[in-house]
C-alpha cells in the first residue's frame, strides 16, 4: 500500500538513509461515530521525545507542537481510517555519525486502512535463532529507525521457514521478549501474564492499554520473566501492537493451541470498544481529528 508520502523529495544521501538514524512512532486513527480519532496520541508523542532524548537527537519540538503537527497532518489526509507515522528525521545529505551535527525535523506518513477493520487472522510463529538487542548495545526503550533492521532479519527468516512471525528473546537472559513488530502476551489458568521491561522489550502502547482492559475486566496480570518455554505450556498466546491490535497465536513451531481463546476474545472485544469510544469513559486515550 502506498503512504501519503509528503516529503518527496528526502536527499538519497540525508543521514536518516544512510545510517537508519532517525525515532519515530506508529498511531492509529479510527473511525468513530463521533468522528475520526487518534488513539492514545499523547502516550505516542511522549514515547516519541523520549526516543529522541535517549539517542541524543536534537529537535525543536515540545509535545504541543508534535500534537499540532500530526493532528494537522491526519486532518489534511481526508483519511478516517488509516495508520500515522510521525518521524524525527534528518534531511542533511552528509555522513558521520554525531547526531548533534544534524538538524532533525518532523515528517508524517499516512496509509489508508480499509474502512472494515476486521480483526487479523490468527498467526503461526516461529522462536527466531536472531534475538532482540541487547540493552547493553542500544537503549532498546527508543523506537528507532535503525533497529527495525534487526526485526527485519527474524521475520525474513521466520517467513522463509513458513511462520507468520517470530518470537525473539532477550539476548542476555534467553527469556521470550517480544515478536519483530508485536509485544507478547501468554494465559494460563486465566492469567494474563507479559514479559517484564527488564528483558528487551518495548514498552509498547497497546501492551499498556491490555494490561489496564484486563484490570476492568477483573483477569489478574503480571509483568514477568517469561521462559520460552512457558509459551509452549500456555492456554492462550496473543501479540499486540498498535498496527493490528491483538493477534491470536495459532501455534508455535510444531504446538498447536487449542481453539477456544476466552481471555484474548475477551480482551479483543474490549480493546475494540476503547478504540471507537465505547468501553469505560478515558477522555484521554480519543484525540478528534478535525477535519479542515
Ligand atoms: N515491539 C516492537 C519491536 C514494535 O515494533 C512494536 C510496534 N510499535 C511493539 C512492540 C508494540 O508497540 P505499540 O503497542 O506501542 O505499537
Amino acid at each position: 500500500m502506498d503512504g501519503l508520502w509528503q516529503e518527496r523529495d528526502l536527499p538519497f544521501g540525508s543521514n536518516s538513509v544512510q545510517h537508519g538514524t532517525a525515532v519515530f512512532e506508529g498511531i492509529r486513527m479510527y473511525t468513530t461515530p463521533a468522528g475520526p480519532v487518534l488513539f492514545r496520541l499523547d502516550a505516542h508523542l511522549e514515547r516519541l521525545l523520549d526516543s529522541a532524548a535517549l539517542l541524543g537527537i536534537p529537535h525543536a519540538y515540545d509535545l504541543a507542537a508534535l500534537r499540532r503537527h500530526v493532528r494537522d497532518a491526519a486532518a489534511g489526509s481526508g483519511l478516517d481510517n488509516a495508520y500515522v507515522r510521525p518521524v524525527l528525521y534528518t534531511r542533511e545529505p552528509r555522513l558521520g555519525v554525531n547526531l548533534r551535527d544534524f538538524h532533525f525535523t518532523l515528517g508524517t506518513e499516512i496509509w489508508a486502512l480499509p474502512p472494515d477493520d476486521t480483526p487479523s487472522r490468527p498467526v503461526r510463529v516461529t522462536v527466531s535463532p536472531w534475538r532482540r538487542p541487547s540493552q547493553l548495545t542500544f537503549p532498546v526503550r527508543a523506537k528507532a529507525t535503525g533497529t527495525y533492521v534487526v526485526s527485519a532479519l527474524a521475520r525474513t527468516r521466520a517467513a522463509a521457514d513458513g511462520f507468520d512471525d517470530a518470537i525473539q528473546l532477550d539476548p542476555n537472559s534467553g527469556r521470550v521478549a517480544e515478536s519483530t513488530i508485536a509485544n507478547v502476551f501468554l494465559v494460563r489458568d486465566g492469567r494474563l501474564v507479559t514479559p517484564w521491561l527488564e528483558d528487551s522489550v518495548l514498552a509498547g502502547i497497546t501492551r499498556d492499554t491490555v494490561l489496564t482492559l484486563a484490570g476492568d475486566l477483573g483477569i489478574e496480570t503480571a509483568e514477568a520473566p517469561v521462559q520460552p518455554g512457558e509459551l509452549l505450556a500456555a492456554d492462550e498466546v496473543f501479540l499486540t501492537g498498535t498496527a493490528s491490535g491483538l493477534v491470536s497465536v495459532a501455534g508455535l513451531d510444531t504446538h498447536t493451541y487449542a481453539a477456544g481463546r476466552p481471555v484474548t476474545d475477551a480482551l479483543s472485544r474490549a480493546y475494540r470498544e476503547a478504540v471507537l469510544g465505547d468501553g469505560p469513559h478515558r477522555p484521554s486515550w480519543l484525540t478528534p481529528v478535525s477535519r479542515p
